[in-house]
């Protein structure tokens, strides 16, 4: 089922509740010299739907300040991202590949795209580059293979099945030393391997910095 998206006029109403001092109109920015005066849900709706501070700025003629205006009006901090702050401030976001507004349980931690434009965009991915995957999973295959040593026993290959079985979620199962590293190649045995988040992983890539010890 599709989350509930918000429109702009909705997610209005929600910040305005947090701000009980003001109405629609009133004046948040004042008229200077022959620049027009700003009221609240002016100033709201056009943070909530222009992402660049200087856009907003441009919109209502005062490139200069306007920062500065923006928050003391909404006594908040921030330097130019005033859609993501405002949304954040009613526990939703801003979906920048659906272009939607949804609430922050439907984004994974600090993921940008919304879980469903992620889910198309992983199935995609697979899609386009299905060759890639098969080939990438036999190549790995063949190289598990070449790097079991030979004396590993059967109840040990057991084993090794069995830790990639129990894999948490979110968690991909790595060879501390890699197994085509630059400067040592690891063994596929159990007591090479541990669970890292797909974060860690691919920041590790095939480096290995092996840990000297002194005696
Ligand atoms: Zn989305």
């Amino acid at each position: 089922m599709q989350p509930k998206s918000y429109f702009i006029e909705e997610v209005y109403q929600l910040i305005k509740e947090k701000y009980p001092q003001y109405n629609d109109d009133t004046i948040v920015i004042p008229k200077i010299g022959n620049k027009p005066v700003v009221t609240f849900k002016e100033l709201t709706i056009t943070c909530l739907s222009i992402p660049y501070l200087k856009d907003i700025g441009k919109k209502f003629l005062r490139s200069d300040n306007i920062n500065r205006k923006i928050r003391e009006c909404y006594q908040l901090n921030d330097q130019k991202y005033w859609r993501t702050k405002l949304l954040n401030l009613v526990d939703l976001k801003y979906c920048p590949m659906c272009k939607k507004i949804f609430n922050k349980t439907n984004f994974s931690k600090n993921a940008r795209k919304c879980k469903q434009c992620v889910n198309i965009n992983s199935k995609n991915h697979y899609k386009n580059n299905k060759e890639y995957y098969l080939k990438r999973n036999s190549t790995q295959r063949k190289r598990f293979v070449e790097r079991t040593p030979k004396w590993v026993t059967s109840k040990e290959l057991q084993a090794i099945q069995e830790f990639y079985n129990n894999c948490p979620k979110g968690y991909h199962v790595d060879h501390i030393i890699p197994l085509n590293g630059k400067n040592v190649s690891g063994l596929h045995v159990l007591s090479n391997l541990r669970y890292l988040t797909a974060e860690e992983n691919r920041s590790k890539s095939n480096k290995y910095i092996p840990k000297i010890e002194f005696l």
